[in-house]
């Protein structure tokens, strides 16, 4: 048995610590000491003791560290990363204008996108995120300088050329529905192309929100989601002002989340077609919640941004409660910070303001939920599109695990495993990290 190497450059090897993963979102499982076997990039399970036949693998001594799954990061902006931090004293449509918009017409010169996107993906590479669903911009070019670099990063990752053909400023407009539709068939043909070199990248259908994509437009993008059979990204019911002009740009409709079904952009009722996923559902009510159960759509609840934005915060509970698969995203640049473990943290500090402001009787959200929510909860997404499930130890799982360096943190030795945890999801420091695997390979390690 080698013991102090740096396992994870391509074969089979096993880490010991101190390993936590979720086993549901109610249920944390915590082996103190214990050892994680990664086989041909996936978990082959936790063992209190190492079994006869992995004991000739490399093994990686971790005392005292955590143990844990990649964390998973449902909704970010790529382009918007740079723009971190910058006009949060505004509500979203304010912000979109001043802030969102112009940057983004930044990336039609592709020599500013490969510096902003390096940027970016640096930044990823030493986070705790493993895998991660990211809009672009509407430029096809700059979208492939992009989805380039997050495939040699070693992260998985979705990411979406946006459409958008109306209110929204001139460099950024496609010129009409078609136009965006063929720039995305196109985009498309590319990614199909490259697809013996994109291992740990795929396309996903991206319609901005619907105040920006004309009805053309969304029913070309449903039909073009059934040739490609593609997931969909999108933003729905994030903000007051902006569920109204949803109103008043589809009158006729039951509501925002059926504008999305009634160009079958909202995931299906069949349970193997491939799924969408909705940043925000703020506003939803009863009826678009119920909505977004029956066709298996995932919520990424970004409780970040909808603070800095003035959203309101997310019904979780009533989402959780009604069956809906809820995951965490930053939604950079709304959010600030791009880890998932301050989402984990803000998504107990939202629930808790929820209950107190709104004076409702919801149950707030656990510690063991919200590191659901950021691990396994995010990562069955991956799993429904073929990319592997993730955020788990379960044997069979994807093996994205990081090793979290909490001894750095004042005594921790004192602290319980659990306790640990929470310390590392609430300091949310990526210095913390001090190696990072997806699919078994080492994407990050510092001493
Ligand atoms: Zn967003």
């Amino acid at each position: 048995m080698h013991t102090d190497s740096v396992a994870g450059d391509g074969g089979d090897f096993v880490i010991q610590g101190d390993i936590c993963w979720s086993t549901g979102p109610q249920t944390l499982e915590i082996k103190p000491d214990s050892f994680v076997v990664c086989k041909e990039g996936k978990s082959a399970g936790v063992f209190e003791k190492l079994p006869r036949q992995y004991a000739h693998l490399p093994l990686s001594q971790c005392h005292g560290k955590l143990i844990i799954p990649g964390l998973v990061d449902l909704h970010t902006h790529a382009p918007q990363f740079v723009n971190r931090g910058l006009g949060l004293d505004m509500e979203l449509l304010d912000w979109l204008e001043s802030h969102a918009f112009p940057e983004e017409v930044k990336y039609h010169n592709l020599a500013y996108a490969c510096k902003a996107y390096h940027f970016f993906v640096e930044h990823l590479k030493h986070g705790p995120n493993t895998r991660i669903l990211v809009y672009s911009t509407v430029h096809v070019p700059a979208t492939m300088v992009l989805m380039d670099m997050l495939e040699k990063s070693g992260l998985v990752s979705m990411v979406g050329k946006i459409n958008m053909d109306r209110n929204c400023p001139d460099g950024l407009r496609e010129e009409s529905a078609a136009a965006s539709l063929d720039a995305t068939r196109k985009w498309l043909d590319t990614c199909a192309a490259r697809k013996n070199e994109y291992v740990n990248i795929k396309p996903i259908l991206t319609p901005r929100f619907i105040p920006s994509c004309s009805d053309d437009l969304l029913r070309g993008l449903g039909a073009l989601r059934h040739e490609f059979n593609l997931p969909v990204q999108s933003h729905l019911s994030e903000n007051r002002k902006e569920v109204e002009w949803v109103k008043k740009l589809h009158p006729a409709s039951e509501g925002y989340g059926a504008v999305y079904r009634d160009f079958d952009l909202l995931g299906s009722a069949h349970k193997d077609a491939a799924p969408t996923v909705m940043a925000h559902c703020v506003w939803s009510d009863e009826k678009e919640i119920n909505l977004l159960s029956e066709r298996g759509v995932f919520v990424a609840h970004c409780p970040q941004s909808n603070a800095n934005l003035a959203s309101g915060i997310a019904p979780v509970r009533r989402l959780l409660n009604a069956g809906v698969s809820v995951g965490l995203g930053s939604d950079v640049a709304g959010g600030t910070n791009c880890s998932i473990f301050r989402a984990m943290s803000d998504a107990i500090q939202a629930s808790k303001l929820r209950r107190t402001l709104l004076n409702v009787d919801e149950k707030t959200l656990s510690l063991e939920e919200a590191f659901y929510l950021g691990t396994a909860g995010g990562g069955a997404f991956f799993g429904k599109v073929g990319m592997g499930y993730s955020g788990s130890f379960e044997p069979g799982s994807d093996f994205d695990a990081l090793v979290v360096h909490d001894n750095a943190l004042a005594d921790p030795f004192h602290l319980s495993v659990r306790a640990r945890l929470e310390q590392a999801i609430n300091i949310y420091d990526n210095h913390l990290i001090e190696a990072k695997y997806v699919r078994g390979k080492l994407v990050k390690f510092s001493q």
